[in-house]
C-alpha cells in the first residue's frame, strides 16, 4: 500500500463494543456476527477484547464466518503514543482478540498520555500528557503494517488540519478517520474534506448513543435525538421508527461514510443492518434530509477537550 492507496471498501455498518463487560460483549458479538455483522469495532482502552477475542474464536471454530470475511478494528491508547510503544499496545490487543493481526487499526485520539500501567494517568486530578508528535506515533503505526500486524491504519477523532499536517509527512494514508456524528453534531465541513481525501469517515454514537443528555447540556434544552420532535414527525410520516430515520439519513450521507452502533438487542441489530444496507425501502427526499440537516446544534457529547484537556503541565 502507498501514499496514494486505493480506497478501501468496508461495510456501511460496524457493530461498536463501547460499554459493554467481557460477558455481555462476547454474547453481543457472536449474536451479531450470526445476523450478518462483518465489521466489529473494538478498542483496548473498551477493557473488553478478551470478550470479543471469545466470540471471534467461537463465530470462526464454528464456521459461522471465516476470518478473512470479517473486518476487525481496534485503537492505540493514549499512553502508547511513543513510537516504540505502539506495537505493544497492539499485541496486546491482538492477544486478547484472538487474532494474528487486525484489519484496522486508528489512533483512538490525537493526545498523548504518559506512558504507564495507568490509562488515565493523573497528579492531584490532572492528566499528564507526553511530549509526543503524531508524525511520531503515525511512523509507529506504519511499522505495524509493513509487520503485517494490521492490514490499514487510521484515525479517530481527528480534525481537518489534523489529518491535513499527518498527510503532508505520512508514506501510509490513513484510510479512516472515526469521529462522533449524528444529528446534533453532523460534522458537515469535516466529512466532506475526508471524503473529498478519499478517507472514510465512520460517524460513532449515531444515534446519539447514551450520554447524559441533562449533564452536558445547559439547561438541558435538547431532547435526545431518538426523541426529537422533527425526527418523530418523520417516523410518523413514513410509519417507521425514529431510530430507522436516523439510520436512514446516515446511509444517505454519501458515499466513503459508514457507522458504528451499538445495540444488545436482537431486533435493533438486525433492523439497523437492513438499513444501512439499504434492504428496508426507507428513502428521504431531499426535503426530509434538509429537515434533518437543520437540527444540527453542534453539540459535542464525547468531549476530549472537556474531559481530558486542561492546561497541561509539561513539568
Ligand atoms: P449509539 O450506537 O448511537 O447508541 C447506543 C445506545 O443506543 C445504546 O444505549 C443502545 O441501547 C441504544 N440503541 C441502539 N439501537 C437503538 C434503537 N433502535 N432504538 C433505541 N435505542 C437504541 O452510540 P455509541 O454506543 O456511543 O457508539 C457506537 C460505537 O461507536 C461504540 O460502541 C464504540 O464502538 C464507537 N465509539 C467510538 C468512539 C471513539 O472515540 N472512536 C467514541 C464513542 C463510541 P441497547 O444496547 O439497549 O439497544
Amino acid at each position: 500500500m502507498s501514499k496514494n492507496n486505493l480506497l478501501i471498501k468496508i461495510p456501511k455498518i460496524g457493530l461498536g463494543t463501547w460499554k459493554m463487560d467481557n460477558d455481555k460483549v462476547y454474547e453481543v458479538v457472536l449474536k451479531a456476527i450470526k445476523l450478518g455483522y462483518r465489521y466489529i469495532d473494538c478498542a483496548w482502552e473498551y477493557e473488553n477484547e478478551e470478550g470479543v477475542g471469545k466470540a471471534l474464536k467461537e463465530a470462526i471454530e464454528q464456521k459461522i464466518v471465516k476470518r478473512e470475511e470479517l473486518f476487525i478494528v481496534t485503537k492505540l491508547w493514549n499512553t502508547y503514543h511513543r513510537k516504540d510503544l505502539v506495537e505493544k499496545n497492539i499485541h496486546d490487543s491482538l492477544k486478547k482478540l484472538n487474532l494474528t493481526y487486525v484489519d484496522l487499526y486508528l489512533i483512538h485520539w490525537p493526545l498523548a498520555f504518559k506512558p504507564g500501567d495507568d490509562p488515565y494517568p493523573r497528579i492531584e486530578g490532572h492528566i499528564q500528557y507526553d511530549k509526543v508528535p503524531l508524525h511520531e506515533t503515525w511512523e509507529g503505526m506504519e511499522d505495524l503494517v509493513t509487520k503485517k500486524l494490521t492490514r490499514y491504519i487510521g484515525v479517530s477523532n481527528f480534525p481537518s488540519i489534523l489529518l491535513h499536517d499527518l498527510i503532508q509527512s505520512c508514506k501510509i494514508k490513513p484510510v479512516v478517520n472515526q469521529i462522533e456524528s449524528h444529528i446534533y453534531l453532523q460534522q458537515n465541513d469535516l466529512i466532506k474534506w475526508c471524503q473529498k481525501n478519499d478517507i472514510i469517515v465512520q460517524a460513532y454514537s449515531p444515534l446519539g448513543g447514551n450520554y447524559d443528555y441533562g449533564s452536558t447540556v445547559k439547561d438541558n434544552k435538547f431532547e435526545h435525538p431518538l426523541k426529537n420532535k422533527k425526527i418523530m414527525e418523520l417516523a410518523q410520516k413514513k410509519n417507521c421508527s425514529n431510530s430507522d430515520i436516523i439510520y436512514a439519513w446516515h446511509n444517505q450521507r454519501g458515499d466513503k461514510y459508514s457507522v458504528v452502533s451499538k445495540s444488545e438487542k436482537d431486533d435493533r441489530l438486525k433492523r439497523a443492518l437492513d438499513i444501512m444496507e439499504g434492504k428496508s425501502g426507507i428513502i428521504l427526499t431531499d426535503e426530509e434530509m434538509e429537515i434533518i440537516a437543520n437540527e444540527d446544534k453542534n453539540l459535542r457529547l464525547n468531549d476530549a477537550a472537556k474531559v481530558f484537556w486542561e492546561i497541561p503541565s509539561f513539568e
